[in-house]
């Protein structure tokens, strides 16, 4: 093994040094590693990138722990909080995270919803007791879920929800963005060769030292710890939701944490999505948004996303691959999976 990473590495990646870090932030273990040659300019550059997650994490956190708790309100409970009272003024992160979400929610027509705060109190993610609420709790939810609602003015740095009882959560699109602005930091650090992943958001920044792409696991979603499919990466992101990174059971029954906004219940025709794209912030918003959208729908909508890949997994085990993808993808054989289309 030593021989073969020496003759992997050559002569002139003798200096080059790895950093790498790890933190509990936006509920997930972020992990950090540079490579570079001077160890003053890597230690600085992760120490930013982590601080541009805590960042973000305060800023669009809807139930705070520890010191974020102690600190002073983020955006999104201001917003939040505000709700049916009053715009609130917000940092340009939290407008263009909003902004975003609302491009997407737009294209696949609600799938992906930033207002789904209702229903996520509902089903008891986030805080309090997870159970199956009954039909007229979810359609009272319901009723103050649309994307459409939010008045987001980019000019002032305001947002409106202008009812009271909305509220907003960007669990599926702060992790991405945080990831894309880790980077940048990295980037302007001048650091060549970096890979983040955060629970399941990946950033592969530039090649490995040996100018090979990055390779990534796709998690096989029914075998903690076995993989899929390896992807290869360079200065993109790839990013899997799952239906089993949170959820709860009741009497024998899955509910996960991605939820369709048209019935206010669980996304179940598919079990696992991963897409991969230069934006982490999109790759994240899209394969919630897919998830939702399931295999059909979610193919046919990704297939014209240009610079856009997605791998989808059915509860059958079966798995489609957008074309662009096919050639950055080793498929392990393992799980039983069927590759279709
Ligand atoms: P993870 O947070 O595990 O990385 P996702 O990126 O798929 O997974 O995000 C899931 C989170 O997104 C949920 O916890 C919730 O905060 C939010 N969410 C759930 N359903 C939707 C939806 N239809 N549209 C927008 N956000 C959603
Ligand atoms: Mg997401």
């Amino acid at each position: 093994f030593v021989l073969i990473a020496c003759a992997g590495c050559g002569q002139k990646s003798t200096s080059l040094q790895d950093f790498s870090g790890e933190e509990f932030i936006m509920n997930t273990l972020v992990r950090i590693q540079v490579i570079c040659e001077d160890e003053e300019k890597g230690r600085k550059a992760l120490k930013q990138a982590f601080d541009v997650f805590r960042k973000i994490d305060h800023l669009t956190n809807r139930f705070p722990e520890g010191e974020l708790a102690t600190s002073s309100p983020g955006d999104v409970l201001n917003i939040n909080g505000s709700a049916g009272l009053k715009p609130v003024k917000v940092s340009v992160d939290t407008v263009r995270i909003i902004q975003r979400s609302q491009y997407y929610a737009r294209l696949t027509g609600g799938a992906f919803d930033i207002t789904i705060g209702p229903i996520m109190d509902n089903w008891g993610f986030g805080k309090g007791i997870q159970y199956v609420p009954a039909d007229e709790e979810i359609s009272r939810a319901l009723s103050l879920v649309d994307y459409r609602k939010v008045e987001a003015d980019p000019g002032k740095g305001t947002v409106f929800l202008p009812e009271p009882g909305m509220s907003l959560d960007l669990g599926g699109v702060a992790k991405g963005y945080a990831m894309d602005e880790a980077v940048k930091a990295l980037r302007e650090a001048g650091m060549k060769h970096a890979l983040i992943n955060a629970g399941g958001c990946v950033y592969a920044l530039g090649t490995r030292p040996d100018g090979e792409p990055w390779r990534v696991g796709i998690q096989d979603p029914r075998s903690n710890g076995d993989i899929v499919a390896i992807l290869s990466l360079k200065d993109s992101a790839a990013v899997t939701s799952g239906d089993y990174q949170r959820y709860f059971e009741q009497e024998g029954v899955r509910y996960h944490h991605i939820i369709d906004p048209s019935t206010g219940k669980q996304a179940r025709d598919l079990i696992q999505t991963t897409v991969v794209a230069e934006s982490a912030t999109d790759a994240d918003i899209l394969s919630t948004a897919l998830f939702v959208l399931g295999p059909r729908r979610g193919m046919s909508f990704v297939e014209d996303l240009p610079g856009t890949g997605a791998v989808l997994i059915g509860p059958d085990k079966l798995v489609s691959v957008t074309a662009g993808l096919i050639d950055q993808l080793t498929f392990t054989g393992n799980g039983g999976y069927q590759i279709v289309g």
